[in-house]
């Protein structure tokens, strides 16, 4: 039996759990086969190309001399080989997946309907400004929805994430302190923060400063104050924060950054608590990336893709990074340099090569239309009452570190339930995988000892919920009573077991080294 350092088995269906192996390897629908590389072999090909009759090169000393090394496979086989790898992922199409900060709710068809339309899915970021004009009403209209909501005058639509609206909204911050003719190298950032926070003020060449939380796991208001100063430059903070908690004093707090002549950085990623309810240019936010992935609903996870518009208040809109998208009356225009800007208008620079992701945007819209601007407050409500629901039903099994409640989007335990159980946070984690659940965001955030972090989101039904809470209540109990079995070397049914997650992260392969001539496969 294959084990990792911790002594947990690798492979699945072993002799062990009192199961008879498969001859073929396999179980049931999950198939065991190698990567697509080692089950190629030379001869075969899915596609039928007629031979090439070779022309003169024009390519010189840099013409191919190998064979590519792309596997030989027929049609069938590499149709197999991919929705064979397919079952092994957990999907937001196949269950609830409560992993919190996420917001992982369900994508209505009808977005990815509109995304597929020819005019929206077929255009080119090089076509002529005036065979788009459609696609630029429909960026236009989506920042109105965006400005709309967030009671903001300005937003910038290309960043292409949360993390690179974060930048975004930095550099917007940085321009207008170097306007002012000053230099403030420090970030505030509170310790429940999303890594990304911090990580993005170092990148944009910030120190940060960590502001410590409360007990009741808000940002520490009067900490805050104390760390401002005249190198200040601003501070990032999440609201809802990552406990899930609306941070009661965030007036207070905006204030006394602006005082201070700072700016006030709002991570917008929980947005899907309080759209609808909370304009956060009303609580002093300056700049506020919204994850349109997240709150307007886009398949997201796995690396993208993602749209992170940063909406601007009065002071910064100026600064925000071309392209400027114009309606002069007539006709709507991307402005892509700065000396066409007008109105006093200084962008700092640009995000990325084109105008931001038109596939996300039409999403997005398509969302915010079908829902109306009733149905997007009445998501957020809903996806509130389901955190509490969750939290309220758990919090006496599990122990909820602020949990006399009620909370915003998402419910937040702690590890210290499990205390003297003999079963770890991460057993327990595993342990929903056998029940058919991805488990839910864990150890984020830092303020808490072994976080456990869910978001419902408002699309799992009451049913849906309460299948929920009856496993993790069974399992909390269980772990209390002492009955570990459903613990130890947890997920049992799954494709893989617990794989050694630290080795892969310290010493990834990323690149598949064929052992003998089997490049020569499709050639
Ligand atoms: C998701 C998230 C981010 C980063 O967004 P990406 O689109 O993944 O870059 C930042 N902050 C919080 C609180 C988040 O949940």
């Amino acid at each position: 039996m294959t084990m990792n350092k911790q002594g947990r088995p690798t492979a699945p269906g072993t002799v062990e759990d009192n199961e008879l192996p498969t001859i073929s390897g396999d179980r049931g629908l999950d198939h065991e086969e190698g990567l697509i590389f080692e089950l190629g072999r030379a001869g075969m090909t899915g596609v039928d190309v007629p031979e090439v009759q070779m022309s003169e090169t024009r390519l010189g000393g840099r013409r191919r001399k190998g064979p590519i090394g792309l596997p030989g496979l027929s049609e069938p086989e590499v149709v197999r080989h991919y929705v064979r790898l397919s079952r092994m992922n957990y999907a937001i199409d196949s269950g609830l997946y409560p992993l919190g900060s996420c917001t992982m709710k369900h994508n209505p068809r009808l977005n990815e309907k509109m995304a597929r339309l020819p005019g929206f899915g077929d255009i080119h970021p090089l076509q002529p400004q005036q065979t788009v004009q459609g696609a630029f009403a429909l960026i236009s209209e989506l920042m109105r929805w965006l400005t709309t909501l967030t009671g903001m005058p300005a937003v910038a639509m290309s960043p292409k994430a949360g993390a690179h609206g974060e930048l975004c909204g930095l550099l917007a911050i940085r321009a207008a302190i170097e306007a002012r003719g000053e230099k403030r190298p420090r970030i505030l950032v509170p310790e429940s923060a999303h890594g990304t926070n911090p990580a993005t003020a170092a990148f944009a060449g910030f120190t940060v400063d960590e502001v410590p939380a409360t007990k009741s796991g808000h940002v520490d208001a009067d900490a805050l104050e104390a760390k401002l100063g005249p190198d200040v430059c601003a501070i990032m903070l999440t609201n809802p924060n990552t406990c899930g908690l609306f941070e009661p004093r965030i007036i207070e707090m905006a204030d006394a950054v602006h005082r201070a002549g700072a700016y006030f950085y709002c991570d917008g990623a929980n947005f899907n608590a309080i759209a609808g309810r909370v304009r956060p240019g009303d609580l002093g936010i300056d700049a506020m990336h919204i994850n349109l992935h997240k709150t307007f609903s886009t398949p997201h996870g796995g690396g993208g893709p993602g749209a992170g518009p940063v909406v601007l208040s009065e002071r910064l809109a100026p600064y925000a990074p071309l392209p400027l998208l114009m309606h002069d009356g007539n006709e709507f225009r991307m402005i892509e340099h700065a000396d066409e800007a007008s109105g006093g208008a200084k962008p700092f620079g640009r995000m990325c090569a084109f105008h931001g992701q038109m596939g996300m945007f039409t999403r997005a819209l398509a969302y915010m239309l079908s829902h109306g601007r009733d149905g997007v407050r009445q998501a957020s409500e809903d996806a509130v009452l389901s955190a509490n629901y969750v939290l309220a039903s758990l919090k006496d099994v599990m122990s909820a570190p602020f949990g006399e409640g009620p909370c915003m989007h998402e419910a937040l335990f702690d590890d210290s339930f499990l205390e003297g159980t003999g079963v770890t946070t991460l057993d327990f984690a595993k342990a929903m995988i056998d029940e058919g659940y991805h488990p839910m965001t864990m150890y984020f955030p830092l303020v808490v000892h072994g976080a456990m972090l869910i978001e419902p989101t408002e699309s799992e039904s009451k049913e849906s919920l309460d299948r929920f809470i009856h496993v993790l209540r069974t399992m909390a109990l269980e772990a209390k009573d002492k009955r570990t079995a459903r613990f130890e070397g947890a997920p049992r049914l799954s494709p893989r077991r617990r794989l050694d997650e630290t080795a892969a992260a310290r010493n990834p392969i990323l690149r598949w080294r064929p052992k003998d001539d089997a490049r020569q496969a499709a050639e």
